[in-house]
């Protein structure tokens, strides 16, 4: 079994203890082992503060997008090797594995290509001068520094290749060195793309710097003028969100959470059509894709009353055609979740949602392909049907983090925006209509509960880019409960990474910043 060590203040370093052991999901075979007990964490970050934030800093932003591209380029080249951990560690088929290796080069490559347009070096100007004096002898300039810290990026297991490269694309064209923290369950891939990074060269000293294992002491090595970018559950944000570097030191904090996202048909495809078509064909990728374990996934389906039936039977007939187990048996569309701990979880999950609804297509009569259900962490989809969504209050709250959604049928349009509403925030909804009036609407009546609104009409149909595909040009993040957090969105993501400054002078003084 691989020992995975930690890349700290510019060396490799085991943990001390025995540490948390990484699993096959199809098998439960031990495959590596994580650790860091023993190290000295506060240096750590010292280092990568000191060291890494002044060589970056000392580059413009272009330099620093060349950089970008250049690791970009090392995952390309090493990519073969990805798919197998990913196979073995998540146990995706290939198309599943892409979504995360793929995304993840693809939002780097995006963050140079976008990077190298940018002409500055040390600030970007933020907006231009106002006047301040009644002669205008007098101005402001608001400008955004880089942040003199080290961002730490704590990810989630489900994404272990985009949820690092997502944030660490931002950060380090912002200059801002990053200190990575990946999921234990799912820290091997993570581990070996940084490892090719480093090896390669491509990134100044201190610039990049993992630590795999516990999180514990990690929060507490923070100081002041550091950001913290979290990706995880609401629970894990709040924990943090208490920390005393966030809470009591001013450490900035992102946090992108869990989130009961829903697609949403208009009532014009009640009768069906293609708007119909393509919420049902969105609704069977949403659950069976990395077996639903998205967080911009469709947890809730809103149909007008008039179709609920239609979009059951439509959906069901889908799912049943869904070939789940072992991804290396060809035949299998989707593969495993990522640990017998994810499949306990997921399956008190269904229980709990079943109560109070009704059973549209039963994943637990789905008889696994190479996969032994008393071993593996296979779970079948699973469709459910809420006929009164007011009277489960369970289906807008629980997110189960595996292949289910429950279908919701509503009186009206006024109906179906209450209850999008009552995931109390969510990352995304995807509306699916012929009616431009009812796509506008839709969109400013979730604009402000939802981070994104994807709107799929007819002749998109085959173009969108997909309900839960985050793209690095569109804002990722969601209010509420999906953790008030923002990222991507082209350049709006440095701003996590930035502190914005009001510069106060004679007008031909504040040339001179330039
Ligand atoms: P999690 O249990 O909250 O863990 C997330 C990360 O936080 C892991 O790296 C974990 O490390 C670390 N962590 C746990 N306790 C910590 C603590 N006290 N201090 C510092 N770090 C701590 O979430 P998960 O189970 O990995 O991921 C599933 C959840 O993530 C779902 O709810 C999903 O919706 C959400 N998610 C959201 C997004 C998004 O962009 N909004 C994307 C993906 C996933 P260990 O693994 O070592 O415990």
């Amino acid at each position: 079994m691989e020992r995975l060590h930690n890349y700290v203040a510019g060396q490799w370093q085991a943990g001390q203890g025995d540490g948390a052991v990484l699993r096959d999901p199809l098998s439960g075979a031990a495959l590596a082992a994580v650790d860091n007990t023993g190290l000295d964490l506060p240096a750590a970050c010292d280092w990568a503060r000191r060291t890494g934030g002044a060589a970056l800093r000392a580059l413009s932003y272009a330099e620093r997008a060349a950089l970008l591209g250049r690791v970009a380029e090392v995952l390309q080249a090493n990519r073969d090797k990805y798919y197998d951990i990913a196979l073995r560690n998540s146990g995706t088929v290939k198309q599943d594995s892409a979504v995360d290796i793929e995304g993840g080069i693809y939002t780097l490559s995006y963050y140079a290509k976008l990077g190298a347009g940018l002409a500055e070096r040390g600030f970007r100007a933020d907006g231009p001068a106002d006047t301040l004096a009644r002669d205008g002898a007098y101005q402001v300039q608001h400008i955004a520094v880089p942040v003199r810290g080290l961002a730490l990026l704590i990810n989630a297991f489900n994404f272990p290749s985009w949820g690092l490269w997502e944030k660490a694309g931002p950060a380090l064209l912002s200059g801002v060195p990053i200190v990575v923290k990946p999921a234990t369950a799912t820290a091997w891939l993570a581990h070996a793309m940084v490892a090719d990074v480093l090896a390669a060269g491509v990134l100044p000293a201190g610039a990049l710097t993992l630590v795999c294992g516990s999180s514990a002491g990690l929060l507490d090595a923070l100081a002041p003028g550091d950001v913290l970018s979290f990706t995880g559950s609401s629970d894990t944000a709040a924990l943090l969100r208490a920390h005393p570097r966030v809470a009591r030191d001013g450490v900035r904090m992102n946090a992108e959470t869990d989130s009961l996202n829903c697609a949403l048909l208009g009532p014009d495809a009640a009768e069906g059509g293609a708007a119909f078509d393509a919420l049902v064909r969105e609704a069977v990728r949403e659950i069976t894709v990395k077996s639903g374990q998205k967080c911009t996934a469709i947890r809730r389906i809103l149909v007008p009353r008039a179709a609920y039936a239609r979009a059951a039977e439509a959906i069901a007939a889908a799912l049943a055609d869904i070939a789940v187990g072992d991804p290396r048996n060809p035949a299998v569309r989707m593969g495993s979740l990522v640990s017998r701990a994810q499949h306990d979880d997921v399956q008190a999950g269904i229980q709990a949602l079943r109560a109070g609804s009704e059973v549209l297509f039963d994943g637990g009569r789905v008889q696994l392909l190479d996969a032994d259900p008393a071993i593996s962490a296979c779970v079948a989809p699973w469709l459910l049907g809420a006929p009164d969504p007011d009277a489960h209050p369970l289906a807008h709250d629980r997110e189960v983090f595996g292949p289910l959604a429950t279908l919701m049928p509503y009186r009206d349009a006024g109906h179906a925006y209450e209850l999008a509403r009552r995931g109390q925030g969510s990352l995304v909804a995807s509306v699916y209509s012929d009616d431009t009036a009812f796509l506008a609407r839709s969109a400013l009546e979730l604009a402000d509960s939802h981070g994104r609104v994807h709107l799929v009409s007819p002749e998109a149909a085959r173009t969108h880019t997909g309900h839960g595909n985050v793209m690095p040009q569109a804002l990722h993040g969601g209010p509420g409960r999906a953790g008030g957090g923002e990222e991507l969105g082209g350049l709006r993501a440095l701003a996590l990474y930035h502190r914005r400054a009001a510069i106060q002078g004679a007008p031909q003084r504040l040339q001179a910043l330039a």
